[in-house]
């Protein structure tokens, strides 16, 4: 077991010029073989290892990386935490998840910085305010703590709004989630990461798979630019790049890989304490602790693997959160990015058995699924282990494609695709 990190620890470290530190996760070289090995070292990846190794006590497992842990969407993403989608098996997962969030720091001993500073989804149409009533009715059934906000609220709430009744979109209410947030993406990646080595687990970098051996119908092994590596359970957990890699043990999977892109401001005073999304003239911001504005857009209207920004997203999510947001139109920007996100028809996740035995997938989280790695990581971990379906992972499986038994989340997934 690691030494615990606490304000003992800091004040003893602090003694010696925080030279003692030691090296929160090991740089093992792979084994020939474990008992399972988890392809992709992103937020969902080693949430799955750390629960694995906590939950069902397996650790002889690695999680293996093409490039370095928390590199992927998740640690290009906008760290809004939220619960409030419109299908029960959603609902399930993702409020599974924003609760383990509640704790997560003192549970991983990583401060993750969970905000909890309130989610507020704009309705600047008729049809946008109907479609979250219509959610707001199914959440409240669910019993999560959700509520439609006037106009003079959401003022209220977020003074730098713009509430110019004759605007081109005006604010007719929203919906608004008190306690989703925001947390520390590369945190979230680190502390699971932390907890799953200090319980035995192997976290290999620079370990790109290369290639999956079968035995029949069931998988023996991996190829991977660092060596061979037997294992009778593969968990694929690579976003984007989900497609490829499960063609190599012959699985098609009903995924689209696109850029989805985001950017921050420089850094200013504090101006706005929630999350605001509007979803119509489509942008969303939070400010993140430094003081930058955190913002995000929709994603690239084409397929393809690029992790870049571009001008025409920066040109068409700043006009609209300029719109929204009047204040901010002198403000400079920092930087900007992309990340590769695993799109579904159905805009809901797959975590799942396949065809393979021993072969597991959890992708198609998409433009959400940093709120989600708590509760996914948790159930794959579990289906993992005992090579059945979690109960709340069950309507999640890849067979949903072929039964027409989709769970659409296309609106509640509030992210033009
Ligand atoms: C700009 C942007 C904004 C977003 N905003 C939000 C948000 O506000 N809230 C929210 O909930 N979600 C958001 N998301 C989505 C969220 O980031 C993702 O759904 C989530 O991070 C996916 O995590 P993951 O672990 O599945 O994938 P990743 O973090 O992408 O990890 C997959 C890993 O697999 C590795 N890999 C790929 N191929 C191989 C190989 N052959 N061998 C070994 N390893 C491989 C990759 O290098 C990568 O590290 C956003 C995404 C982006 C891009």
């Amino acid at each position: 077991m690691k030494p615990r990190y606490s304000i003992f620890s800091l004040a003893r470290n602090a003694m010696n010029y925080h030279k003692d530190w030691e090296r929160a996760w090991r740089s093992p070289n792979p084994k020939k073989e474990y008992d399972a090995v988890i392809v992709g070292a992103g937020g969902h990846g080693l949430a799955t290892a750390y629960y694995l190794a906590k939950n069902h006590k397996m650790t002889n497992i690695a999680v293996v990386e093409k490039g370095w842990l928390g590199g992927g969407n998740t640690g290009r993403n906008t760290t809004i935490i939220r619960s409030n989608y419109l299908q029960d098996p959603s609902i399930a997962i993702y409020e599974l998840a924003r609760s383990l969030y509640e704790d997560l720091s003192q549970d991983l001993n990583y401060n993750v910085m969970f905000s909890p500073r309130g989610v507020l989804m704009l309705c600047q149409t008729q049809h946008e305010f109907r479609a979250f009533q219509r959610t707001a009715h199914a959440n409240r059934l669910a019993g999560l703590d959700c509520r439609m906000v006037t106009p003079q609220e959401v003022k209220e709430i977020v003074p730098i709004i713009n509430d110019d009744p004759n605007c081109r979109y005006p604010i007719l209410g929203a919906y608004y989630q008190p306690r989703g947030g925001t947390g520390r993406h590369d945190a979230v990646a680190w502390g699971y990461a932390r907890g799953a080595d200090s319980m035995g687990v192997d976290i290999i970098q620079n370990c790109e798979v290369i290639g999956i051996q079968r035995e029949g119908d069931r998988v023996v092994g991996l190829e991977t630019t660092r060596g061979a590596i037997k294992t009778r359970k593969i968990g694929v957990v690579t976003a984007g790049h989900v497609s490829t890699i499960m063609d190599m043990a012959g699985v098609r999977m009903p995924i689209e890989s696109q850029c989805l892109q985001a950017l921050v401001s420089e850094p200013i005073k504090p101006v706005i304490d929630c999350v605001v999304m509007a979803n119509t003239v489509h942008g969303y911001m939070s400010q993140s602790d430094k003081g930058e504005l955190v913002i995000g857009g929709g994603t690239d209207p084409y397929n393809n693997y690029s992790q870049r920004g571009s001008f025409p997203a920066l040109e068409h999510t700043v006009a609209a959160l300029v719109e929204t947001f009047p204040i901010i139109s002198r403000l400079r920007m920092l930087r900007m990015w992309g990340g590769i996100v695993d799109m579904t028809g159905d805009r809901s996740p797959i975590i799942s058995k396949t065809p393979v035995e021993g072969l597991y997938v959890n992708c198609g989280w998409g433009t959400g699924g940093f709120k989600a790695i708590p509760g996914s990581g948790w159930v794959f971990a579990d289906t993992i282990a005992n090579d059945r379906p979690h109960p709340i992972a069950e309507p999640f499986g890849l067979n949903r494609f072929q039964e027409g038994r989709l769970i659409d989340e296309s609106v509640a997934a509030a992210v033009a695709h």
